[in-house]
């Protein structure tokens, strides 16, 4: 049952049944049956409509806030921002089409190859709950340019944000069987990936998600892409304003109330700055209030579910009790909603639950390093490697001390984000390929050497 509950209320205020496995063989075949057309159209033409659906996004940015915030919690504030994301996700890949899928000369002994980028067939994209439209836009726009088509399962939490998104590609007239929306259980996943016309599967979700569906892919021999968890490290090597660092800091570990993949998880900063930031972070995070998305005095918002929240609190209490420090927060506000007191964790050791596990809610933590080495030694003790952040006045030295943290993405006086012309995707535990950019188009592309 796909089920919307207001993360803000605990109320349940909708439900959808799930397809029976008749129903789901009929959308898959759907989409394979105009896998042929759709492929066969020229990239102008593909590119055409893909810039029509930017637009239509764009008209239709209000219609999503009250349903992100219905139902994960999102402030329109944040919302708008993730919409204005995929908008631009769109207008790049419309833009660019011709030139990310032009054909490639390759000069080779004895003669020449041509790499030409041609679809693969149907691919499906089983994406979560906290960019409910960033995540799915990712997966959509590349594929929808290169000419496959698409089957998509969203969260069971978001299916209303799932049909609002099939609403806008109607609108913007993208083939029926282009774009299919799967409400299914997880276990009716297998079906899809058995299926002969479906080529690939694209997953952003958990570890635990990611690896039952790699299992299975491997089962079918079908590609994958997996945008997993990440405890990204940010290192703060020195600052001429620790105000405004912390002020960047705490607001992108804040953001969507934690809950991003590649949000700062451990500010490792080093000793001799380390007490001035410290009591700048906890100032900082007191200053956030959490609160309904719709009470505009309110700067953060619920988290996902109610049991999401009792989990992040049910971790900063394991974490207190294994040796760390909370320097403020860490509760839940009432008996019912998922609202937490935004916390801030130091003292956290190796060894402990807290230093392995990904926390996916509003907790700052914070680690000393005696010196560079050793926050890279710490940035670097972890099963995951999504992305990475390096602070300094020295940009120059951040990039390079950056290079050395194994991570798919670094960023330099920056804390995580994303936007539609630079790959991303992690290492490690965090995944298996990358999304945006030119290189997210080429991820269910068929790079068809030609030798003539
Ligand atoms: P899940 O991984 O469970 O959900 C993500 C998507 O995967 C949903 O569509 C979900 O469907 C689907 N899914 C879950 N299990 C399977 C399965 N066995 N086979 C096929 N599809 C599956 O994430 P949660 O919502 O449970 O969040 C838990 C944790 O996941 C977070 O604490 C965080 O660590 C991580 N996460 C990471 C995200 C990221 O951006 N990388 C995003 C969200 C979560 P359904 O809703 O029906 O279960």
């Amino acid at each position: 049952m796909y089920r919307v509950v207001n993360p803000a209320s605990g109320e349940t205020l909708s439900e959808y049944p799930v397809l029976c496995d008749d129903e789901l063989q009929h959308e898959i075949e759907a989409a394979a049956a105009a896998f042929p057309d759709w492929a066969a159209r020229t990239i102008a033409d593909r590119a055409a409509l893909t810039r029509r659906v930017a637009d239509v996004f764009e008209e239709r940015i209000d219609d999503f806030l009250p349903i992100m915030a219905r139902e994960m919690g999102k402030r329109p504030a944040e919302g708008r921002g993730e919409i204005e994301t995929v908008v631009s996700i769109f207008r790049y890949y419309a833009d660019r089409a011709d030139e990310l899928l032009a054909d490639e000369q390759l000069d080779i002994v004895g003669g020449t190859v041509t790499i030409r980028r041609r679809p693969t067939g149907v691919i499906l994209g089983i994406m979560p709950w906290n960019y409910p439209v960033y995540q799915v836009a990712r997966f959509v726009a590349p594929n929808l340019a290169l000419g496959n088509t698409m089957v998509l399962k969203h969260a069971s939490n978001c299916p209303e944000t799932a049909l609002a998104i099939v609403d806008a590609l109607t609108e913007a007239n993208v083939p029926e069987g282009v774009y299919r929306n799967l409400f299914i259980s997880t276990s009716q996943v297998e079906q899809v990936i058995a299926h002969p016309a479906v080529q690939g599967v694209s997953l952003t979700g958990s570890e635990r998600a990611g690896r039952v569906v790699a299992e299975t892919a491997g089962r079918y021999l079908k590609k994958v892409v997996l945008e997993l968890g990440g405890s990204d490290p940010l290192i703060v090597l020195d600052s001429d304003d620790v105000a405004g660092t912390a002020g960047t800091i705490v607001a992108s570990r804040l953001s969507n109330a934690g809950q991003a993949c590649n949000a700062p998880k451990r500010v490792i900063v080093l000793d001799d700055l380390y007490d001035e930031l410290l009591a700048a972070v906890v100032a900082e995070t007191e200053r956030y209030r959490a609160g309904d998305p719709f009470d505009e005095t309110a700067s953060l918002a619920p988290l996902s579910s109610r049991a999401a929240a009792e989990e992040v609190v049910a971790q900063v209490r394991r974490a207190v009790e294994q040796g760390a420090t909370l320097h403020t927060g860490g509760a839940l506000l009432d008996d019912t909603s998922a609202l937490m007191e935004p916390a801030v964790l130091s003292d956290v050791r190796p060894g402990t639950d807290a230093y392995r596990e990904e926390i996916f809610g509003p907790v700052v933590v914070l680690y000393r390093a005696a010196d560079v080495e050793e926050a890279l030694a710490l940035a670097n003790d972890t099963e995951f490697g999504l992305g990475s952040s390096v602070f300094s006045s020295d940009r120059r030295r951040a990039r390079e001390i950056g290079a050395r943290i194994e991570a798919g993405m670094v960023y330099v006086n920056q804390a995580g984000g994303s936007q539609a012309d630079m790959p991303f995707g992690g290492i490690k535990r965090s995944g298996i390929g990358r999304e945006l950019g030119p290189l997210g188009i080429d991820e269910f592309a068929n790079r068809m050497t030609i030798r003539h």
